[in-house]
């Protein structure tokens, strides 16, 4: 049986890590956060008390953390995964981060004789908790391939985007997108109720027009138009506001360093910042239509 270690049981890791063991997978968890641990071990894993606890037995390691520096200190820092990892241990990190610091955790992790390999996810919880995440894996086609029976328990739709990074660079292009879309659909959205106009029936337009994006027809801004939509539970994460904030600067700064021009995502990434300044911070990222809400002023337009 492949062993299984999971580091990061948050709000995705967990019923990620739970599918795992829905399909037969030993799987033992650690969290900095002991109640995460403990939910963890309800579900059938078993208890880690440190990162290098879990590595000194695993066949695969699997993170599903917050971002960047979070990654480097798991795999890189002091009694981190790469230290502890027996050599031609597979480590699959599915967490959203730059793709530059997937590079790096590769080349250190081989110059340890140790596999690393990237697999950023999309679907939010939902997907998380029935299985079916999207997948974005970089990585060579062997590790790919040791990897996709533990993925195949967590997604439906995995591909194998190239080398080590590339998982990352489509998470992000993805996420460009995403986060751009509801900024606007909110904006058309107020623009929409100014003029008094059904917020029903307008979804209904945009559905069959050019206009329709995947986050109207599932994550609606609009509260009470999708009955699954975060909006339709008080903004419940989802996917938080300061996740979103952060995707968009890691796809800022690709940008920058790239030298490629971009306009709609800074824009976007700072209305997230400052809907998270205003409380919205871990809320779902679609709560930031009620932040957009039309001034009560007399401002000349
Ligand atoms: P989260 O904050 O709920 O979970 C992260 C977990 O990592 C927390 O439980 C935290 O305690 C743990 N952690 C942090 N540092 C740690 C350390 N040093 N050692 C051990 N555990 C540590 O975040 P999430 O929503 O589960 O997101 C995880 C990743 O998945 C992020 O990169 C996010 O961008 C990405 N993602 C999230 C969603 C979503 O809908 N939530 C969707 C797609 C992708």
């Amino acid at each position: 049986m492949t062993r299984i270690g999971f580091i990061g049981m948050g709000t995705m890791g967990l019923p990620m890590a739970r599918n795992l063991v829905k399909k037969g997978f030993a799987v033992t968890a650690y969290d900095l956060n002991a109640e995460a641990v403990k939910a963890a071990a309800a579900a059938g894993m078993t208890a880690a008390a440190s990162a290098a606890e879990v590595v000194a037995t695993a066949d695969i390691v699997i993170t599903m953390l917050p971002s960047s520096p979070h990654v480097e200190a798991v795999y890189a820092g002091d009694g981190g995964v790469l230290a502890a990892a027996r050599k031609g241990t597979l480590c699959v990190d599915m967490s959203t981060i730059d793709p530059g610091v997937s590079r790096r955790m590769a080349a250190g992790a081989a110059e340890r004789g140790v596999r690393f390999i990237d697999a950023p996810v999309s679907g939010g919880v939902p997907r998380a908790t029935d299985g079916t995440l999207a997948i974005m894996v970089g990585g060579s086609a062997e590790d790919f391939q040791a990897a996709l029976p533990a993925l195949q328990a967590m997604g439906a739709n995995i591909i194998h985007v190239g080398p080590v990074g590339s998982g990352e660079v489509a998470k992000l292009c993805n996420n460009l997108i995403a986060g751009v879309a509801a900024v606007a659909l909110s904006e058309a959205f107020r623009i929409a109720e100014g003029f008094g106009v059904d917020p029903k029936v307008v979804t209904e337009v945009i559905a069959k027009s050019s206009g329709h994006t995947w986050v109207m027809e599932h994550m609606h801004p609009v509260p009470g138009l999708v009955a699954k939509a975060p909006s339709s539970n008080e903004y419940r994460a989802g996917f938080m506001t300061d996740l979103m904030c952060k995707d968009l600067g890691l796809a800022v700064d690709a940008a920058r360093a790239l030298r490629v021009p971009v306009f709609v995502a800074p824009a976007a990434q700072q209305v997230y910042r400052l809907a998270s300044s205003h409380g919205l911070g871990r809320k779902d990222f679609t709560s930031v239509y009620t932040f957009l809400k039309p001034s009560s002023g007399q401002s000349p337009v």
